[in-house]
């Protein structure tokens, strides 16, 4: 018997996509990190960006890099987050590479990294404008640098990197890069040597790689979801991405219940189930299905990207989700199973519930 709900995932077409994508960022000599946490960490998937040619596998999350480290798989681990002072012991054992905005924080790892016998990487943050991490004072930026560089034995300053599109929205430019390129150099003259990482942003910066104006001092990417989602860089930015398949991901969901039923809810109206007030559209009598899965699944339903015409999704809580069948064409029943495309947010709840059944093909 097969379970749902299932993410299911084409593993072929995903490892063509990130395969495409360390080719594309090569062309420029561009090495692409590859991006674990969305996933988190589903070994099949961090096996295809190794195997793609990512060397670095990386995570905000220290329990995926322990997890990858224990299966064997992948060879050099880097922490996206700024590591938390309760962890500094697991990101020296789990992480060779951390992302860093704290001086504080950077002794915390040197007294570790030396107590371990290590010596840990860091690439210091840089604060272009999205206003997540990194070091906003040139005169701070520049006395942390100094301190791994000249004083903490434990750590090497590998280089610096920096973040878009995150919190602040704000787009991967040639100006932004060029910013932390200036940081880079600024540092660079001051240690005397030069720096073995710029790292230019995420996902959203590919599209200075696409566009052919990335600077030529921007030496590695972290990307991870773009090449299974295959969303952004078509649906949200615009590119073609004709080489890119759309369909390595997908839901499916049971259908529990078909019925006709007014589209507007009977009664005195107050709160959903999260203390939300809402509003329903009076559409009259509707076919609707409720399938068994729901918000706890895959977080926000009118976030997942509806292709199919015959299906709307109308709303859910925690366990169900209700949707519109328009005149249910395909005769949908108990028993049924529903698919839909997923994205981002949906890969990244449902890849972390441990009910969910996940089904390459
Ligand atoms: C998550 C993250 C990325 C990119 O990961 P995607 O899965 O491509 O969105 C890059 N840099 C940092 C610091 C991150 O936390």
């Amino acid at each position: 018997m097969e379970r749902y709900p299932q993410l299911v995932i084409n593993l072929k077409h995903a490892r063509e996509n990130i395969e495409n994508l360390v080719k594309l960022c090569a062309s420029k000599g561009i090495r692409m990190t590859g991006v674990i946490k969305v996933t988190n960490g589903l070994p099949e998937l961090c096996r295809a960006y190794y195997d793609a040619g990512c060397r670095i596998l990386a995570s905000s999350r220290i329990d995926q890099l322990k997890s990858l480290r224990e299966q064997g798989i992948g060879e050099e681990f880097e922490l996206l987050r700024i590591p938390m002072m309760s962890e500094i012991p697991d990101v020296i054992s789990y992480a060779d590479i951390s992302l860093n905005s704290d001086g504080s924080v950077l002794r915390a790892l040197n007294d570790e990294a030396i107590r371990q016998g290590k010596t840990h990487k860091v690439i210091l943050m840089v604060e272009v404008g999205d206003l997540r991490e990194g070091y906003w004072d040139d005169d701070e930026l520049l006395g942390d640098a100094m301190m791994v560089e000249k004083e903490l034995e434990g750590l090497y300053l590998e280089g610096v990197g920096m973040n878009v599109g995150c919190y602040g929205s704000v787009l991967p430019t040639h100006e932004n890069m060029q910013y932390l390129i200036d940081k880079a150099e600024m540092i660079e003259n001051a240690i005397g040597r030069r720096l073995n990482v710029i790292s230019g942003g995420g996902t959203s910066s590919l599209m200075r790689v696409i566009d052919g104006d990335i600077p030529e001092m921007i030496n590695d990417l972290r990307v991870g979801g773009e090449p299974l989602c295959a969303y952004t860089l078509k649906h949200v930015y615009g590119y073609p991405m004709e080489w890119q398949h759309e369909d390595v991901l997908s839901m499916r969901a049971e259908v529990l219940e078909v019925r006709e039923k007014p589209s507007h809810p009977i009664g005195k109206l107050a709160v959903d189930a999260f203390g939300h007030s809402q509003s329903y559209e009076d559409r009259g009598i509707r076919t609707r299905a409720l399938l068994g899965i729901g918000r706890l699944d895959y977080g926000e339903p009118l976030d997942i990207p509806n292709e199919d015409p015959d299906i709307e999704v109308l709303g859910a809580s925690s366990d169900h989700t209700i949707v519109d069948l328009g005149d249910n064409k395909k005769g949908y029943k108990a028993g049924d199973v529903i698919e839909l495309r997923i994205k981002y947010a949906q890969l990244m709840y449902m890849s972390a519930r441990p009910d969910v059944t996940v089904k390459y093909i």
